[in-house]
């Protein structure tokens, strides 16, 4: 395994001659470490393939090097890189059981017998698919086939990187739990590094130690789940990230004050050199406000409804136009139109053309 180094590494498929905003994949520098479990997240169309398939070796970049263990690979092919790679659907043997299926990429390489044996009988028992070892891969279902793929992924223990594109995609809803911690234990057993390409939250949260999150082919924000939850460094994170999403409203940010509709917000840090023309925002999870009786000081919002999550009920609002949504504290009758709203000022970001600004003490 290795540590992946990306410098000032960027792609379009249109050529290097068009508009930088038009590239699939804007300029990005950041490093891999050795043996982490990292999540490549976004919506569809935000670059994640691009950026998997830079690091494989299947696309080559428009501009910048890729570094393994600080070596440039970027002219290498993915065989080269020794890569290993695990697609959306199944890539395998329908002819060969599922243990030549699990041995194959290992007797490709020249692995000694006694070695391949142990790896699968390894691979095999952290999936769960001793008992089909002898079995043709050809009469299994589209889940059982997903894993032997997965299977042929981990099985090398030399390799670079092992990288995963949307795997879960084909398996039954109610497996996809259970792989997904899956994966989680597989590497931590196996200590390799892993990216894992996926548009699901949830996935990410629960397979990466780092998550990094693309929008627009721009990495906006790479961190553990606990950093992209609490302090969300781009509005786009803050509202992909959580369920429901950050609130996010226009206001008129000065000092330690945030005003909105002639409401005052207080703020926790002092924002007092705010880029001039810039669109100043404010982001608030809705874990972080509450709503109450309306009052005298606190913020009115209008009620459009109220969403019982099981673990907490959470208000859909309207503050003016803007939707808003916020926690109903446990036994808190909700008036049937209007309610105020209490902030947790220590969780209430200052945003500048959607990038936080830090603030000072
Ligand atoms: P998805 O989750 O839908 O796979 P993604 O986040 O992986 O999306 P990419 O597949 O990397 O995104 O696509 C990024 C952008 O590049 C998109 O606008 C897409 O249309 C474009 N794109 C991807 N592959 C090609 C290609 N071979 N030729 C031209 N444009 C492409």
């Amino acid at each position: 395994m290795a540590r992946i180094d990306l410098v000032d590494l960027a792609h379009s498929y249109g050529g290097p001659a068009a508009p930088e905003d038009s590239f699939a994949l804007k300029p990005v520098s950041m490093t891999w470490r050795q043996g982490g479990a990292y999540a490549l997240l976004g919506p569809s169309g935000c670059g994640k393939t691009t950026l998997l398939n830079l690091i494989s070796g299947i696309v080559a970049p428009t501009t910048g090097k890729i570094l393994f263990d600080g070596v440039d690979v970027t002219s290498l092919t993915t065989r080269e890189r020794n890569i290993a790679q695990v697609f959306q659907f199944p890539v395998i043997y329908d002819t060969m059981t599922v243990g030549q299926n699990l041995a194959f990429p290992l007797k490709n390489r020249g692995v000694p017998r006694a070695q391949i044996d142990a790896r699968v009988a390894e691979i095999a028992g952290l999936l769960d698919l001793e008992p089909y070892l002898r079995r043709k891969a050809t009469r299994l279902t589209a889940d059982a086939k997903q894993k032997i793929s997965l299977g042929r992924g981990l099985v090398r223990s030399d390799v670079a990187a092992v990288l995963f594109d949307e795997p879960l995609t084909v398996i039954d809803p109610h497996l996809k739990w259970e792989l997904r911690s899956k994966l989680k234990a597989l590497h931590r057993a196996l200590d390799l590094t892993m990216i894992y390409v996926t548009h699901d939250q949830t996935e990410a949260l629960t397979f990466a130690e780092t998550v990094v999150v693309m929008h627009d082919g721009r990495v906006v924000q790479a961190g553990t789940p606990e950093e992209l939850f609490d302090k969300p460094m781009h509005t786009f994170v803050g509202y992909f990230i959580g369920s429901p999403g950050m609130n996010i409203m226009p206001a008129e940010v000065k000092g330690r004050e945030a005003r909105i509709n002639g409401h005052v917000i207080a703020l926790n840090r002092s924002y007092d050199s705010l880029p001039v023309g810039a669109k100043i925002e404010i982001g608030v999870r809705p874990e972080f406000v509450n709503v109450a009786m309306p009052a005298p000081g606190l913020l009115s919002a209008q009620i459009d409804r109220i969403d019982d999550l099981g673990r907490a009920r959470f208000a859909r609002l309207r503050v003016g136009d803007v939707k808003f949504a916020a926690r109903v504290p446990v036994g808190f009758a909700v008036p049937a139109d209007q309610v105020g709203l209490i902030f947790d000022t220590s969780h209430v970001h200052v945003y500048a053309d959607s990038h936080l600004v830090e603030g000072a003490p």
